[in-house]
């Protein structure tokens, strides 16, 4: 840590740097807040405050979830930002065709005739708003996000066919909207066919406490067809309002911290992650550490292919400059200098290696005692 100053090292220690200089003046030493000091003078410090330096800097640092919950609660300078919804629903409800129509019909301006690329989210333009659509492969990758804390989205689109009702997977993707706390807003799809029967969808739903507000709920219905894109404005306006009441904001002018949504092995780029900001602007450069992988940033592109140099709150990015492929579900926090991304990286992917090596220590235990 030589070379550090007050306030650099005010910040490790999560001490006011004006309180370092204080110590170090009652230890004799006289410095400015931006003056390097030298090791000695921080071990000094250290050991006044009674620890090693190193290792409390390194425990606190290396719990990135930690880090990521002081980050989304800095409220500096709160801007809107734009919500980030997931759609679910049962099999062969319409999912993906409404994922593809809004990719095709409502893309950002200026970007039309883009190429999509599959990064697992994209944004769309709707009037003066943005919305963030997160593309998840299924409810598994959604469950397995949630599982481990990181809970992405703010609004659901329950998509339900009119012909079809109130299937397992839609009362599945009912009870991890619930359990994540976020909204449903509910699009019952397929309204085109024949046979469609909205009414008694919304019966059906009743029973699992989604109630029109025209019947005294707080739950929104939107009759769409995702195929001929019928009412899809309408479902994009009440996917705004929603946002409005909810305020979501974030401080575009924090460091970084986010998910990764999605991440896989470049032949050439080498590790690509599809990183979603939840909190301040991420840049180009950035030193950068996702989950048990370090790195700097070194190109970002959004889901047209276009290179971008920063990605503001919600906006989700894909990356490359990582040292390894992180998780998807992992969260990253953006960090002052290279020096501390890579060393934190490194002693997480050591503390990963531990934990694995523990339980692959415990399955072999458990099948030894099984096969006795
Ligand atoms: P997913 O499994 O929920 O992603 O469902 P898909 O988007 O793959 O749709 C399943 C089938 O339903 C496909 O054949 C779609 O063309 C069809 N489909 C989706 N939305 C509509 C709609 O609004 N009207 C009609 N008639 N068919 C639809
Ligand atoms: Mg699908």
């Amino acid at each position: 840590q030589d070379g550090m100053n007050a306030q650099e090292l005010g910040k490790l220690l999560h001490r006011e740097p004006a309180e370092i200089v204080k110590k170090l003046f009652m230890l004799g030493v006289m410095v400015n807040q931006n003056q390097s000091l030298d090791k000695d003078t921080i071990e000094i410090l250290a050991a006044d405050y009674g620890i090693e330096a190193k290792e409390k800097v390194h425990e606190d640092l290396s719990d990135l979830d930690k880090i990521f919950e002081k980050e989304m609660k800095n409220t500096d300078h709160l801007v809107s930002r734009p919500p980030v919804v997931t759609i679910m629903g049962h099999v062969d409800h319409g999912k993906t065709t409404l994922l593809d129509h809004l990719r095709h019909s409502h893309i950002t301006a200026g970007e039309a005739g883009g190429i999509t690329q599959a990064i697992g989210a994209y944004q769309v333009r709707h009037g003066d708003n943005q919305i963030t659509f997160l593309d998840t492969p299924g409810h598994a990758a959604f469950t397995e996000m949630r599982a481990r804390g990181a809970n992405i989205t703010d609004i659901t689109i329950l998509v339900v066919a009119a012909d079809d009702g109130v299937m397992p997977q839609t009362i599945e993707a009912i009870n991890h909207a619930k359990a994540a706390k976020t909204p449903i807003i509910v699009a019952i799809n397929k309204i085109d066919k024949p046979d469609a029967n909205p009414q008694h969808v919304t019966d059906q739903l009743m029973q699992y406490g989604l109630v029109p507000e025209k019947l005294g709920g707080d739950t929104i219905f939107v009759n769409i067809s995702a195929k001929f894109g019928k009412n899809i404005d309408e479902l994009l306006d009440m996917i705004i309002l929603e946002a409005e009441v909810m305020e979501l904001k974030a401080d575009p002018d924090q460091p970084a911290a986010g998910s990764v949504i999605e991440a896989r092995l470049d032949q050439g780029k080498g590790p690509v992650a599809t990183l979603l900001v939840q909190q301040g602007t991420l840049h180009v450069g950035d030193p950068i550490v996702a989950g048990h992988t370090f790195g700097r940033v070194r190109t970002m592109t959004n889901e047209r292919g276009r290179e971008v140099k920063k990605a503001t709150p919600s906006s989700p990015v894909s990356i490359t400059g990582l040292n390894e492929v992180p998780e998807a579900g992992d969260r990253y926090v953006v960090f002052d200098d290279e020096k501390t991304a890579r060393s934190v990286g490194e002693e997480r992917a050591k503390e990963a290696q531990v934990e694995e090596r523990r339980k692959t220590t415990r399955v072999t235990l458990d099948s030894l005692f099984d096969s006795l």
